[in-house]
């Protein structure tokens, strides 16, 4: 996942890659470490332009991953894609750059610095693969999760758990709807 910037122009240039996730080794850790699994790899496709004074890498990614569900703890595959932006700004005389003050100026795009006539993406691909693995995975938006008392898995069959913690009967049913979409997950338990 290189680019010699001399193909670089003012006009951008557009690119494709593919690259297994284990090539990463922010995603090899991850899948190690059973927090997701890869499926295929990621897909990579991006506008590489050149401006005053860097090389502007627009683009998108997705890749397919199986994750755990955090509520119901079910498998199911995902595919997530992201959109990034990064400024290569090439370092001529092997300064450390000023992280701090990147931050500040950039937020949310990422700036970035080189060396040498080539710039490697692949740890910043990585990263923003990384960062769109969702932290508490859900395989619906309506999962309703494992109950906390008996753990049934709600979503396929319905208990009587959350009735009997009601006062009365009546009470109970009045709040069905919100009690089925409150049930805790699973770091709640
Ligand atoms: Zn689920
Ligand atoms: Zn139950």
């Amino acid at each position: 996942m290189r680019i010699r910037t001399e193909q670089i122009k003012e006009a951008g240039r557009h690119y494709t890659f593919s690259e297994p996730a284990s090539a990463f080794p922010v995603l090899d850790e991850m899948e190690k470490a059973g927090e997701c699994r890869f499926y295929s790899s990621v897909a990579v496709e991006l506008t590489a332009a050149k401006e005053m004074d860097c090389y502007r890498i627009t683009g998108s990614l997705s890749v397919p991953v199986g994750l755990c569900c955090s509520r119901c703890l079910a498998d199911f595959e995902q595919t997530l894609s992201s959109r990034f932006t990064f400024f290569f700004h090439e370092s001529k005389y092997n300064e450390q750059p000023d992280e701090e003050e990147l931050e500040l100026a950039e937020q949310d795009l990422v700036s970035v610095t080189f060396q040498g006539d080539e710039i490697d993406l692949l740890p910043e691909i990585g990263e923003q693969a990384a960062l769109s693995i969702p932290l508490k995975p859900l395989c619906s938006d309506l999962c309703k999760g494992l109950c906390p008392v008996c753990g049934a898995d709600n979503n396929k069959e319905a208990c009587n758990c959350g009735q009997s913690l009601e006062f009365s009967k009546f009470s109970a049913l009045r709040n069905f709807k919100v009690n089925s979409s409150q049930i805790p997950d699973k770091n709640r338990l």
